[in-house]
Parts: C-alpha cells; sequence; structure tokens
C-alpha cells in the first residue's frame, strides 16, 4: 500500500536535510509502529506524507497503491483515503464539533465524486460512531478541540478517523504524554480500525501504546533513516536495552 524509497526531504525554509535515504514498506492489512529518538524525523515523515508545503522532497519515491502521491496537494491526499493525526488538534472556535465532521466527510465525498451525506445519514453515522467511542452528544455540541481535555481530544480525532473510512492511517502521538486513558482510547480506535485493505503507521516514543496497539511491524526512525525493522518483539528490545545497541550496530 505504501512504499517510500530512498526518500530525501528537507526544510523548505532554510534547505536542512531531515529526511536522508528512507526506504519503508507498509502492506495493506497491516499496523506499522514507527519508534526512535526525539529528532529523528518521525513527525517530519507524517508532515511530508501529509503533503504539507514546509518540506521540500529532494530524491527518492513515495507510492501510494503504485502511484507517486509527490504532485498532490492534502486534500487530494485526503481523498484517495490517507488520513494523518496529529500530536497537536488544532482548535476550531465557533464550529460545532458536529459541523465540523460534516463538512470534513462532504468535502472527501466531493473530492472522490460522490454525493453529499443527507442530514439523516450523517446524523445515523455520527451516533453510532460516538456511541462506539462512547462519545456524549454533548461534546459534539462543542467547537472542536475548544477546551477539550486530552481524552476528549484523542476521542474527537479517532471519530474523525473512523467517520472518514481512510485506507491509510498515520498517527504521530510522539511525545505527546497520553495518560493511560487516552492511549486505550486510541488504541481501541486504532484495533476497531484493523481491516484487510486498510494501514495504519503508529508513531510512538513509548513501548507502552504498544501494549494495546500490538503492531505487525516495528522500524526504528534515527537521523531520518529507518536503521531496524522487526516485529512486535522489536519494541519489547527497544524498551529493554533503549536505542544506543540499534544506533550502534547500524554505525557499524
Ligand atoms: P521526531 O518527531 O522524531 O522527534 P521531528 O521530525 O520533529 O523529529 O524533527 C526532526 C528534526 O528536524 C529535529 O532536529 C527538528 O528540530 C527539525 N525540524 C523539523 N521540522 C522543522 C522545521 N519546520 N523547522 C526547523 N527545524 C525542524
Ligand atoms: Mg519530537
Ligand atoms: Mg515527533
Amino acid at each position: 500500500m505504501l512504499e517510500i524509497k530512498n526518500l530525501h526531504a528537507r526544510i523548505a525554509e532554510d534547505g536542512t536535510e531531515i529526511i536522508r535515504g528512507l526506504n519503508l514498506t507498509v502492506k495493506a492489512g497491516e499496523v506499522a509502529a514507527i519508534m526512535g529518538p526525539n529528532g529523528s524525523g518521525k513527525s517530519t515523515l507524517s508532515y511530508i506524507l501529509s503533503g504539507r508545503e514546509d518540506y521540500e522532497v529532494t530524491e527518492g519515491e513515495i507510492l501510494y497503491n503504485g502511484e507517486s502521491i509527490l504532485e498532490l496537494d492534502p486534500a487530494e491526499r485526503a481523498a484517495k483515503g490517507i488520513f494523518l493525526a496529529f500530536q497537536y488538534p488544532v482548535e476550531i472556535p465557533g464550529v460545532a464539533t458536529m459541523q465540523f465532521l460534516k463538512v470534513a466527510m462532504n468535502e472527501q465525498r466531493k473530492a472522490r465524486g460522490e454525493a453529499e451525506l443527507t442530514t439523516p445519514d450523517f446524523m445515523r453515522r455520527v451516533k453510532e460512531a460516538s456511541a462506539e467511542l462512547k462519545i456524549a452528544p454533548e461534546m459534539l455540541r462543542r467547537p472542536l478541540n475548544v477546551g477539550f481535555s486530552g481524552g476528549e481530544k484523542k476521542r474527537a480525532e479517532i471519530l474523525q478517523m473512523s467517520l472518514l473510512e481512510p485506507k491509510l492511517c498515520v498517527l504521530d502521538e510522539t511525545d505527546s504524554g497520553l495518560d493511560i486513558d487516552a492511549l486505550k482510547i486510541v488504541a481501541d480506535g486504532v484495533n476497531a480500525l484493523r481491516s484487510p485493505d486498510r494501514a495504519v503507521i503508529v508513531i510512538t516514543h513509548y513501548q507502552r501504546l504498544l501494549d494495546y496497539i500490538v503492531p505487525d511491524t516495528v522500524h526504528v526512525l534515527y537521523k531520518g533513516q529507518v536503521i531496524k525493522s522487526g516485529d512486535k518483539t522489536l519494541a519489547h528490545e527497544l524498551e529493554a536495552n533503549g536505542y544506543a545497541d540499534i544506533i550502534g550496530a547500524a554505525a557499524a
């Protein structure tokens, strides 16, 4: 589903190279974890996947279902089913969460050439998805993320994700200091999304999240490259021994 080949990317503003020859393959049906020390380029990779203009790809390729996405803008990527959830959710004052969701879903349908959802259809879907995530209807009437607790922000994020029915989900949870409740919300949401035709990339600093979301593959990112890949046991190894051994082995 996703094939990243020898990717090099730099910060557009000052030309600093952050991603330095990164290779990564994620198959449909897979949950892949990306781990790595702070400053390795994990968040940068997720921004590049989303198509943010602050970064320039200078070399290499990102193929999604065999097609390059490098020339697509963020909306076009979203329309193709790529969903990015970020560490710092944006607050949208003045727009009820419900309204935001409706606009987001219809924007995506429009980009896919599908008809707008009718209000009853939309209401039914939101009701089902929010019940599953234990989201109170009252929360949906409040402006998105404004004054939401950490757990509510996570729920809102997972709700957006499940309503948009993405094919490739990227969740950047690094350094966000999720408490145990928020961690479980994310894990339940991701686990509910597991399906043979969907891939999930979970970026995390902490092995703890991977106790709840058991990944199929684990990749260690360091200085803009994947320096080691393995199965879920790699995450346990990292928790026990830290990154030093792997970094040392990769440098040798
Ligand atoms: P990680 O998510 O693995 O902690 P990041 O992708 O956030 O790493 O950052 C990788 C490196 O790139 C860091 O040294 C960071 O300071 C730098 N960096 C990323 N984006 C920018 C930017 N827009 N401006 C300046 N430095 C950046
Ligand atoms: Mg960081
Ligand atoms: Mg980060």
